[in-house]
């Protein structure tokens, strides 16, 4: 009885221990390059609303990251804008009225000019504004682009480029690119006239398919870098606009999915972009999906590690490091300066696309329309009545008397 009872035992030991062991040695697989990092970071600051204290902590563990790195304070800085305006409404306790970028300046050999590389960190796990609370830790959106950029800082440690290289974290971009349009408008013209290129990354983990933009059309960066990519990245399709909006507030009358990004605030400013994200454009209402089998992620509670990688680890890896490669393979090839030289001609011009002045102008020219159809119309009108007689100075009809007509005779 007592050895068939150690006998027992010892397999149900066994049968507990064995499966934990494989378990345990399979999670114990630490997960590497952008993705090691995603995880990272998105499990250390599932909220990163803008303004609260989940931001700022966001914010210190991501210049810690890049110390790990061996940057030090020289090479870092932090900009801390105001973001009051875009609180109304707003309640919540704890919040504070600033937000942060966190800027790391790579040093260069030489210098031919400046290339931005930016992601936003916050997210809208707990927003006011329509964000109410989604409990979601931003992982698509965009703690991939957080983790992209962390993985490149680490590439281009101790690396000798001939450009200068500016990657920054852009703080409150859901409130409406706050953090990016604060960095542009504290840039000279000088300093403007000198950036290369900026080269944005948002929602990269959860799409289909990866894009890089650089205008509603033909760019030669967008190309170049689709080319470097081997096929991982497409240029946005020239007849798909996927618009899903119209705006007055941007420099365009309509919105797509890839103006809303802190790629538009460098735009707006006449600075040519390539911006990398991932969705499907060839589905959905819109034209844009995230993904066939997993759209609606962004801005929920499923925009989780958990929920996504269950469904999608293998592609949120690939694309990481498609992005990742794509764009220090990209920038640090021979070709890269002349390839972006002339980027800043294929930018669309603001002034006519400004759906203000669109309006404005449609407005004008109808008003004339109505002019000329009122005054038009009236010599229409007589026209009608005097058929092709050339009665011109000529007075047709007489006033009768009324004699002649009512004169009733008893
Ligand atoms: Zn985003």
């Amino acid at each position: 009885m007592k050895t068939k009872k150690t006998v027992l035992c010892f397999i149900l030991a066994v049968a507990l221990i064995l499966p934990n062991t494989v378990f345990a040695a399979e999670a114990a697989t630490p997960s590497t390059g952008a993705y090691g990092l995603l995880e990272e970071f998105v499990t250390d600051n599932p909220s990163r609303t803008a303004g609260t204290a989940g931001e700022g902590a966001a914010a210190d563990w991501i210049e810690n990251k890049l110390k790990e790195f061996g940057y030090t304070d020289d090479d870092i800085s932090r900009q801390t804008f105001s973001i009051e305006n875009y609180l109304s409404g707003v309640s919540g306790s704890g919040l504070t009225t600033t937000s942060e970028n966190i800027s790391l300046s790579v040093p260069s050999a030489v210098s031919n000019g400046k290339v931005v590389i930016g992601a936003h960190y916050d997210n809208a796990s707990s927003l006011y504004n329509g964000y109410s609370a989604t409990g979601g830790q931003g992982v698509s959106d965009n703690g991939g682009g957080v983790a992209v950029l962390l993985e490149l800082a680490r590439k281009f440690k101790d690396v000798s480029l001939d450009f200068d290289l500016e990657i920054v974290f852009f703080g409150a971009e859901e409130l409406g690119l706050v953090g990016s349009r604060h960095y542009v408008s504290g840039l000279t013209q000088s300093v403007k006239d000198d950036i290369l290129l900026m080269i944005n990354i948002d929602v990269v983990v959860n799409g289909d398919y990866l894009y890089v933009w650089g205008e509603d059309g033909y760019t030669p960066q967008a190309a170049y870098f689709a080319e470097i990519s081997g096929g991982s990245a497409r240029v946005l399709p020239a007849n798909k606009r996927a618009v899903y909006g119209v705006s007055v507030t941007g420099s365009r009358p309509y919105y797509t999915v890839a103006h809303a990004a802190d790629s538009m605030s460098f735009l707006d400013a006449g600075i040519p972009v390539a911006f990398f994200f991932s969705g499907n454009l060839s589905s959905g209402s819109f034209g844009y999906v995230e993904n066939d089998g997993m759209d609606g992620v962004m801005h929920t509670e499923n925009d989780t590690l958990e929920y996504i990688s269950e469904r999608y680890r293998d592609k949120m890896i690939s694309n990481t490091d498609a992005v990742v490669n794509t764009i220090y393979n990209g920038v640090t090839a021979d070709g890269f300066v002349a390839a972006v030289e002339n980027a800043r001609d294929y930018i669309t011009g603001g002034f006519w696309l400004n759906g203000v002045y669109a309006m404005a102008i449609t407005l004008v020219i109808m008003a004339g329309l109505g002019v000329w159809a009122y005054f038009y119309y009236g010599k229409l009108k007589k026209r009608a009545i005097l058929g092709t007689a050339d009665v011109r100075g000529e007075r047709v009809f007489t006033r009768p008397d009324d004699d002649d007509i009512f004169t009733f005779r008893s």
